[in-house]
C-alpha cells in the first residue's frame, strides 16, 4: 500500500531535482558567457590568459631567483613587485591556488637538491582561529605545489600553533621573536628522528617563525630540519 502523501512527496522530490538541473544548468550558461565577455587575465603583467590559472607562463617562468646565501633556508625566488602581488593574493584574496602555483614552479628550480632524500614537508601551521578566517593555510597549499614536482610527503599536523599571535608582518623586527615563543606545541613524536624537516612558508623575514619550530624540532630530538619558501624579503 502507497503511504499517504507518498505522491506528494515523490512530486516535491522530481521538482526539486530538476530545479537542480536547470539551476546547475543556468550558472554554467552564465559561468561560460561571464568568461566570454571578461576573460581572465593575469595578475602581472595583465593580458588574457588561456589555460592558465591567475598567472601566465611568461610571467610565471621569468619570476626572478633569489641568490640564496643563507645557512638554515632557501628562498627560490626574489622578494619584489610580482612575487608580492602573487603573495597578496593567494594570502588575503581567497586564491589558495596560487600557492600551489608557486610551489610547483619553486620547485622546478631545486628539484637537484632533493632527489631520494628522506625529507617530509612541513608547512608552517597557521592557529585555527586564523584558517577559520582565512579560509585555509597558504603554507600547505605552496607544500603541495612543492610535494607535486619533489615527490615528497607533507606532515602537516606534526606541530600545531596553539597560540594565536598577532601576524609578524606588523610586528618591528625586533620584537618577531617575542612574538613567536611559545606559540608553537608538538603534536606527535613518533616520526623517523633521522628525517629531514623541510619546513614550508610563504616568506621568510627574520626567521623568527621557522626558528621557532627549529627549536620545538630540536627540543624533541629532531635534529634535521631545513625552510624552504617562495621569496625572502630578508636580505
Ligand atoms: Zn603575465
Amino acid at each position: 500500500m502507497i503511504p499517504p502523501g507518498y505522491n506528494i512527496l515523490k512530486r516535491r522530490y522530481q521538482l526539486r531535482t530538476h530545479s537542480n538541473i536547470m539551476k546547475t544548468f543556468f550558472k554554467n550558461i552564465l559561468s561560460s558567457l561571464s568568461s566570454f565577455l571578461f576573460p581572465a587575465s593575469c595578475l602581472i603583467c595583465e593580458e588574457y590568459l588561456h589555460d592558465e590559472l591567475f598567472v601566465c607562463r611568461s610571467c610565471l617562468s621569468n619570476l626572478k631567483l633569489h641568490k640564496n646565501t643563507e645557512p638554515e633556508y632557501i628562498a627560490v625566488f626574489q622578494y619584489d613587485d610580482k612575487i608580492k602581488k602573487l603573495i597578496f593574493e593567494l594570502k588575503y584574496n581567497s586564491k589558495p591556488e596560487i600557492g600551489e602555483i608557486l610551489g610547483k614552479e619553486a620547485a622546478k628550480h631545486i628539484s637537484d637538491l632533493f632527489q631520494n632524500s628522506n625529507s617530509i614537508l612541513f608547512p608552517v601551521p597557521l592557529h585555527k582561529k586564523r584558517i577559520k578566517k582565512r579560509g585555509y593555510n597558504q603554507s600547505l597549499y605552496i607544500a603541495k605545489g612543492f610535494s607535486q614536482t619533489l615527490k615528497l610527503p607533507i606532515y602537516e599536523d606534526m606541530i600545531v600553533r596553539s597560540k594565536n599571535n598577532v601576524s609578524q608582518t606588523t610586528v618591528k623586527s625586533s620584537n618577531r621573536k617575542s612574538n613567536v615563543s611559545g606559540i608553537f606545541r608538538i603534536n606527535t613524536s613518533s616520526i623517523d628522528k633521522n628525517i629531514l624537516f623541510i619546513v614550508v612558508d610563504d616568506l621568510i623575514t627574520t626567521q623568527a617563525t621557522t626558528k621557532e619550530i627549529y627549536r620545538i624540532l630540536k627540543e624533541n630530538g629532531y635534529n634535521n630540519y631545513f625552510g624552504l619558501c617562495i621569496a625572502t624579503s630578508g636580505s
